[in-house]
């Protein structure tokens, strides 16, 4: 309870702050730098040493611009070094909640927050969402994975109002047709793949009373054509979040449509070429990020792995976060089973990140061999006993058909040990394929 006020009186002044001149922002900003820098430095032994190889004191990194004196860093280093040397010795992970991506590439990264963090997370996803335009009073529904449902609960009923009723995300769209039909929300929300299959759902079967007044997508990105269509099938504005499970909601869409308004006043984002050097205003730049408040796992420069345009605009909403523009996500495949049912690629790599034993999963790939046979090609972290084995392939099929509701004469989920994943034909690397039919989203 006493984290859920705190959740709420950071959502007040986090909502205030989006007003803050830029002075003070900027001031505010470059004092939290220096913070968590002089934390990584005295507590997380991964900063410790790299900054004395570079002979550098915390004391050089004064404000945002002295960042570029030190590196960046990316997942693979992150995850290549040992848990204790990336997290705070001041912190036991028992008292920290562990988080995991669930990302493209099949590449799982554990991550720790505190309760502070926590807290600043929630505040961040009301006040994004009341910037948008929603209201206490909205009916708000939710298209997410079941893990989420609990946490949500919690600190919405001590708002008071914000309360989103869950649709899982593994649910057959038809079924999440007839429960939304229900609930007739008024704000719709959810990863934006499955809010597109469920538009289409809509759309095939004339389905004309889901009239959201707006609807909120994220964590992944959506291209226009996708967006569009949403916009038309529902008759509501498509605002989007930009957010990963490292940062949480990085900048958000602004119903003024000008851009998205990064979230200044708890991380840092720079845009960076490839000599490292901030690009100028409406340059391409790969979105480099600091999180100014994760004490238990700081990330400083931290490579997210997208591209973004920072904007000169300011935009006529009133909040001064500066604008920038994202670059269009690809369209996925959606892959379909025997009966029809479509599934976005997301909803594998939730379903995978929520395995009891994902921990142990370096890299993992799922390749649709045939419409009803499901290949999960697994890269462990270390060698386990051929007993170990058995065991965990019993129990990730058994989990997967649990998760999605298939039984094993509908779909074969087999689980396969594998020393490296395949790229695909254009060299990346993905986590999910599929070499059967599939439907562009
Ligand atoms: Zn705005």
């Amino acid at each position: 309870m006493l984290s859920d006020v705190r959740a709420f009186n950071q959502l007040q002044m986090a909502y205030r702050r989006a007003y803050w001149k830029n002075d003070r922002l900027m001031r505010y900003r470059d004092l939290k730098l220096r913070e968590i820098v002089r934390y990584a430095f005295d507590h997380v032994p991964f900063y410790r040493r790299k900054f004395r190889d570079l002979g550098i004191n915390p004391t050089d990194i004064m404000k945002k611009d002295d960042l570029e004196k030190l590196p960046t860093i990316c997942k693979d280093e992150i995850r290549a070094e040992p848990r204790d040397l990336i997290l705070s010795n001041e912190y036991v992970t028992k008292n920290l909640r562990r988080l995991s991506t669930s990302g493209s590439t099949g590449k799982p990264l554990f991550l720790y927050v505190n309760d502070f963090e926590s807290e600043l997370r929630k505040a961040k996803h009301l006040r994004a969402n009341i910037g948008c335009g929603q209201r206490p009073w909205h009916r708000w529904v939710n298209i997410t994975a079941p893990h989420h449902f609990a946490e949500m609960s919690k600190f919405q009923k001590a708002v008071g109002l914000f309360t989103p009723t869950p649709v899982s995300v593994f649910a057959d769209v038809s079924t999440q047709v007839s429960i939304i039909r229900r609930l007739r929300p008024d704000v719709l929300d959810g990863y934006s793949s499955s809010l597109l299959l469920l538009v289409k759902k809509l759309e095939r079967d004339c389905v004309k009373d889901i009239s959201p007044q707006f609807v909120l997508g994220g964590s992944e990105l959506i291209d226009r054509y996708s967006r569009e269509y949403i916009e038309s099938v529902l008759d509501a504005r498509f605002y989007d979040q930009y957010s990963t499970v490292e940062f949480d909601r990085i900048a958000c869409e602004c119903p003024k449509r000008l851009g998205y308004h990064i979230e200044v006043d708890n991380l840092i984002l720079e845009f960076l070429d490839e000599n490292n050097e901030e690009v100028s205003k409406g340059e391409r730049g790969r979105i480099v990020c600091t999180s100014l408040f994760n004490f238990a796992m700081p990330f400083i420069r931290y490579e997210v792995g997208d591209i973004g345009i920072p904007s000169g605009e300011l935009c006529t909403c009133g909040r001064t976060f500066p604008l920038m523009k994202m670059i269009e996500g690809r369209r996925d495949s959606i892959l379909v089973t025997p009966d029809g049912k479509q599934l976005t690629p997301r909803t594998f790599t939730i379903a995978m990140s929520m395995f009891e034993h994902y921990s142990l999963i370096d890299q993992f790939q799922v390749v649709q061999e045939k419409l009803d046979r499901f290949v999960f090609c697994i890269k462990l972290k270390g060698y386990i006993s051929s007993i170990k084995e058995d065991l965990f392939k019993a129990e990730l099929v058994s989990h997967l058909e649990n998760v999605f509701g298939f039984s094993s004469k509908e779909i074969t989920f087999e689980v396969r040990f594998v020393d490296t994943i395949q790229l695909n034909v254009g060299g990346k690397l993905m986590a999910v394929v599929s070499k059967v039919r599939s439907t562009p989203n």
